[in-house]
């Protein structure tokens, strides 16, 4: 008997903060392009986000849809609009540990209302974000697939699933004695120092070691995980994933490349702080690879004086750039972050932009050479598809990690060094090193390299285009399965 053929409907729920949503409506967009029904799931100010991008899939015709759910923040004691995890960074105050408690409350408590929707769209598969654990219980009692986003690379996945088997870092004294992370291919050497302190598992950090512990543990239950890279770039730690740690892995990205359009790449989280236009004007008016683009993501927070040291080795270095000063940084209404006079000296040679920037449209211009970037996992793949070496400076998570894939694996980065306070020198000497030093020439290379097997995995045949069409197929059996089981009661 024929089937019933039936579009397949896939939920994605991310975790509120942009280094997550972001890739999830671009995975969301790429289901839909292959004739998906999509369903972002999220609340009123995250949705109003990207709600210009959603408009502009739909009248393309993109079967990409938005369910919105009010975030209970005040009810769990956050101020009202608390949507987003960046919010708990502030300059001032510095990362405010009682307020992500209660911003995972709240996350919580939206598992109720989340069901209701279930119940009412009856999806047939649930993608949610590794930090929302009890996605995995809802998605069962549906009978539907969970699959997890964790958001980064294989390469950390890989590590982390190394910590926490073997704990070396337990095995160390002082916070800057080193070790290598056991069984991990490639010798990955970090000081004690560089873990979260989360993941010290000797350290509580209120209710979140419970969170991790439980995500975990969802993680095991689920189906299986998606991520946002591409065989090509990391393929020791993608075999490792799936051969040695065992995980059922699709690999999809990178994500952002399916922004094509300037409007898209401009309009990509966010709304940008500059006018696309003039961003573009400003980079057209340069020279190929003559431009530093500097970006530390969503989540950091720098001291005023750190950004100073920033602002002065940039100065010295003598290149041009574009430096992206995000919100939580510049807040201060006295910018005393600069120095006396510095944007006026930097006239037509350097951009500051203050709040959100048009990165993926930045980075894919010609004019850009390099990238100083904090290595979340985002940013870092946009550098990659940029095709531009990076100065790599992690402050927290993952990021160490990502850090070493662009350092000692892939060799189109250099470290700016690894203490708390960077010396303005140190900016200095590793932005000229990437920009025009004596390796420069091999490092832009290797990154062309990096970009054009990128654009590759993501076109039809492509490594990531080819694993995401075998989750599709997987995900339309295990739907007539379903079907055929709930017949057969
Ligand atoms: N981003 C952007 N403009 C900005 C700051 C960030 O477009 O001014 C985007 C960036 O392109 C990336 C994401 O926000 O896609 C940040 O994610 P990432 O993993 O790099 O860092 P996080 O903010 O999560 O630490």
């Amino acid at each position: 008997m024929e089937r019933q053929i039936r579009q397949l409907h896939v939920f994605f729920l991310p975790l509120l903060a942009h280094g997550h949503l972001i890739p999830t409506v671009d995975m969301a967009k790429l289901f839909a392009d292959r004739g998906v029904k999509t369903t972002i799931i999220t609340t009123p100010l995250n949705a109003s986000s990207f709600s210009n991008t959603i408009q502009r899939f739909q009248e393309s015709g993109i079967d990409i849809g938005v369910k919105i759910l009010k975030f209970p923040a005040v009810e769990v004691g956050l101020p009202e609009g608390f949507e987003s995890l960046g919010m708990m960074f502030s300059s001032r105050e510095g990362v405010k540990w009682e307020l992500n408690d209660k911003f995972h409350q709240a996350i919580a408590m939206l598992q109720q209302p989340f069901e209701q929707l279930l119940q009412e769209c009856k999806p047939d598969c649930l993608v949610a974000d590794w930090f929302i654990p009890w996605a995995t219980d809802a998605a069962d009692k549906f009978g539907i697939p969970r699959l997890v986003f964790h958001g980064t690379s294989f390469i950390a996945l890989c590590a982390m699933e190394c910590m926490r088997q073997y704990e070396p870092h337990k095995k160390v004294q002082s916070g800057s004695e080193s070790f290598v992370v056991p069984n991990l291919p490639g010798d990955i050497e970090l000081p004690k120092n560089q873990l979260p302190e989360y993941s010290k598992q000797d350290v509580e950090i209120g209710n979140f070691t419970k969170l991790l512990k439980a995500a975990g543990e969802a993680e095991l239950k689920s189906y299986g995980v998606i991520v946002n890279s591409f065989y090509e770039l990391e393929a020791t730690y993608a075999d490792y994933y799936r051969n040695v740690i065992g995980k059922k892995a699709w690999h999809i990205g990178p994500v952002s490349l399916c922004n094509r359009e300037n409007i898209d790449k401009a309009e990509r989280g966010n709304k940008s702080a500059i006018d696309e236009h003039e961003c573009l004007k400003w980079l057209d008016s340069k020279q190929p690879d003559s431009v530093l683009y500097i970006s530390f993501g969503t989540l950091n927070i720098f001291s005023s004086a750190q950004l100073k040291e920033i602002a002065v080795g940039l100065e010295a270095s003598e290149l041009q750039f574009i430096w992206v000063v995000s919100k939580q940084n510049n807040n201060d209404e006295d910018e005393d972050w600069l120095p006396g006079g510095f944007e006026k000296r930097m006239e037509g040679k350097g951009l500051v932009i203050r709040g959100w920037a048009p990165q993926v449209l930045i980075l894919d211009h010609e004019a850009v050479g390099g990238f100083m970037t904090h290595c979340g996992w985002n940013s870092t793949l946009e550098g990659v598809c940029g095709g531009v070496p990076m100065v790599t400076w992690p402050q927290q998570a993952d990021q160490f990690y990502n850090e070493k894939l662009m350092t000692q694996v892939l060799k189109i980065g250099v470290s700016v060094g690894t203490q708390k306070w960077v010396k303005r020198e140190a900016i200095e000497k590793a932005v000229k090193e990437i920009m025009n030093g004596e390796r420069a020439e091999e490092m832009r290379n290797t990154a062309r390299a990096l970009a054009q097997a990128a654009k590759k995995a993501v076109e039809k045949g492509g490594s990531s285009y080819s694993d995401l069409d075998a989750l599709i197929e997987e995900l339309i059996s295990c739907c007539h399965q379903n079907m055929d089981t709930q017949k057969a009661i």
